[in-house]
């Protein structure tokens, strides 16, 4: 079983009748119970990350997984209860993540998710456990870039991101921005010159920047262009299990494991990252 609480359950089944018909049975969690595991005992956790994000979610050529949100979400896991054996990880693109923690594909979500107002409408948070902010990457033989140039861009980001939100809000609604499903996506444009830059975490962009594929190839542009609190997103409601990771955040912070994470992660990427941040989603 789970370690989803009974009320917890009880609202999921509610919903689940609610809306059963248009939801079908996709991946055997859809029955209400929580998701057994059916590996003869022990709780198991089914956790929403990234699969092509070196340094935050990486699914691995092994099938595994490593990365800084990896890491996260396999202490919080530990903390809860449940060993990495047990874990079930669920690839969980930026366009997709609310409606999985609304249909309950998954336990929670640890996948460079920026904590916001329009996001907590339909999920909550707990955290955030990361600061970064948004910048571009750029081909390594552009000269500099201020952020008044990013109007006259071509951009490529990800529908459903805060990156693009933010760039069609504020930073550079003039620009020309091409919204695909992942970031890896654009990179093959990035380097055919189809886009000028691709915009988002200056956390996810470093990875990139640093893979042996593209050594050399990408810079970062250097510009702060937001705060990106990065949370790691529960069901709405689930106020205990949002407790209990907030919990687990403060303990991975006080014990060293989140340094020892962000050395490990961001360390081959040179990525000079924020300290860790307060957690703020409380009552
Ligand atoms: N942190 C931003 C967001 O949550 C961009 C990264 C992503 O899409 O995962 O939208």
């Amino acid at each position: 079983m789970r370690i989803r609480k009974a009320s917890a359950l009880a609202a999921a089944v509610l919903a689940l009748s609610l809306t059963a018909t248009a939801c079908g049975s996709e991946d055997g969690d859809e029955n209400g119970d929580g998701g057994s595991s059916g590996d003869g005992g022990g709780e198991s956790l089914s956790i929403g990350i990234k699969y092509d994000q070196p340094g935050l979610g990486q699914q691995t050529p092994d099938g595994g997984y490593e990365g800084f949100d990896v890491d996260v979400a396999t202490y919080i896991a530990n903390e809860l209860g449940v060993s990495e054996d047990n874990i079930e990880w669920v690839e969980a693109p930026s366009p997709d993540r609310e409606a999985m923690l609304q249909r309950g594909d998954v336990d929670f979500i640890v996948a460079s998710y920026s904590i916001s107002d329009e996001r907590k409408q339909q999920v909550d948070f707990a955290g955030p456990y990361f600061l970064a902010h948004q910048d571009l990457l750029v081909r390594a033989d552009e000269g500099d870039i201020t952020e008044e140039d990013v109007n006259d861009m071509t951009l490529c980001s990800v529908t459903g991101s805060t990156s693009a939100q933010n760039v069609q809000d504020s930073i550079a609604p003039d620009a020309n921005l091409q919204n695909f499903s992942t970031y890896s996506e654009c990179l093959p444009a990035l380097q055919n010159g189809t886009i000028d830059a691709l915009t988002t975490d200056d956390s996810i962009l470093a990875g990139y920047a640093a893979q042996d594929q593209y050594q050399g190839q990408f810079k970062l542009a250097g510009l702060n262009l937001s705060d990106e609190h990065y949370g790691v997103g529960v069901p709405k409601g689930e106020t205990q299990l949002r407790d209990d990771i907030n919990a687990a955040l403060e303990k991975m912070v006080s014990d060293g494991s989140w340094d020892t994470a962000v050395e490990e992660n961001f360390g081959p990427a040179n990525y000079e990252n924020e300290p860790a941040p307060e957690i703020t989603e409380t009552d």
